[in-house]
């Protein structure tokens, strides 16, 4: 097994029997992951749990490993499937430009049928642009939760939101489906309608979805509100340690209200796959989204 440090990130080969895995993620089907690990390391990163089973003592962010798998013969089986790349992971972290593992699972992929949602913090997806226009009902979706370059830097090591952007223009204009995950959204911080105004002409969807703090991050990010926005601790200890759901009920019907004003649909999941009227995102309200599972885009949540 080849090791090797890089830029101080531990970059190791695996083999992986099946690269295809059921997802348990509230929009079903298969989920994929190229690497093990993901070095934009964001400090509010649920798949650090991920550690746990892989055996791995670094802290997260500075470790990779490069999955090798047996090729993919039998696509046709993932047909009408969601498959979805990058649920632990960055399939367009700065190593794909070496690896290049995304790449290619996406050809081996192409011709399967399946609808395939890239989940990224990076613009290297525009490297592939060619295959993804080949490959059918692609989607990709970039997480931009503020504007704020500061704030983002404090958060992860992913590339700058400005290139985010740029990115998702480039792939919308070249008519691929797009979504800006406003996500996840920090309470006091993340100004979500700015970001709506700024993305709304140059993508499909926009999802919103809370800051959860579960684990070993939750007092990470609790020290970090303390020392940066002191005047927010309160709010976030009432949220965090209390459980208080008002401040995100509260911004789930300023949501919907946006979405009235800007003509936009208000939904609660982004089913069917369709491509929005241009400059009117669909705004998919994910609050809390363990509430509306198996609503059928209903929107009736099961109240706790
Ligand atoms: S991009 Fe996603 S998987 Fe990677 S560190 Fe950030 S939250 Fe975790």
């Amino acid at each position: 097994m080849a090791e090797m440090m890089e830029n101080d990130i531990l970059i190791r080969d695996v083999e992986t029997k099946n690269i295809m895995t059921k997802s348990n993620l509230p929009v079903g089907g298969y989920s994929v992951n190229p690497y093990v690990g993901c070095t934009h390391g964001c400090k509010y990163c649920y798949a650090s749990f991920m550690k746990r089973f892989t055996g791995h003592t670094e802290p997260w962010g500075t470790f990779l490993d490069v999955k090798h798998w047996r090729e993919i013969k039998n696509s046709q089986k993932y047909r009408g499937q969601r498959v979805v790349i990058g649920s632990v992971t960055d399939g367009y972290l700065p190593q794909e430009e070496q690896f290049q593992n995304t790449r290619k699972l996406l050809e081996q992929l192409k011709g399967s049928g399946a609808e395939i949602l890239i989940c990224t913090k990076s613009d290297l997806v525009v490297r592939d642009i060619d295959l993804l226009r080949e490959m059918g009902k692609v989607t990709v979706s970039w997480s931009i939760n503020t504007l704020d370059e500061d704030f983002r830097r404090d958060m992860d090591k992913a590339v700058s939101i400005e290139r985010r952007l740029c990115a998702m223009k480039q792939v919308y204009d070249a008519g691929i489906r797009t979504i800006c995950f406003i996500a996840p959204v920090f309470p006091g911080i993340t100004d979500f309608k700015a970001i709506f105004h700024r993305v709304k002409n140059q993508c499909d969807l926009v999802w919103l979805e809370n800051l959860n703090l579960r684990g070993g991050f939750k007092q990470e990010i609790l020290d970090y509100i303390h020392e940066k926005y002191p005047h927010l601790i309160n709010l976030y200890q009432a949220i965090y340690q209390k459980g208080d759901r008002s401040y995100f009920r509260d911004l789930e019907q300023q949501a919907e209200q946006l979405a009235i004003e800007s003509g936009c649909p208000f939904v609660d999941n982004e089913l069917p796959y369709s491509l929005a009227e241009p400059g009117h995102p669909v705004i998919v309200d994910y609050f809390y989204h363990e509430e509306v599972r198996g609503s059928e885009n209903t929107g009736k949540r099961k109240r706790t």
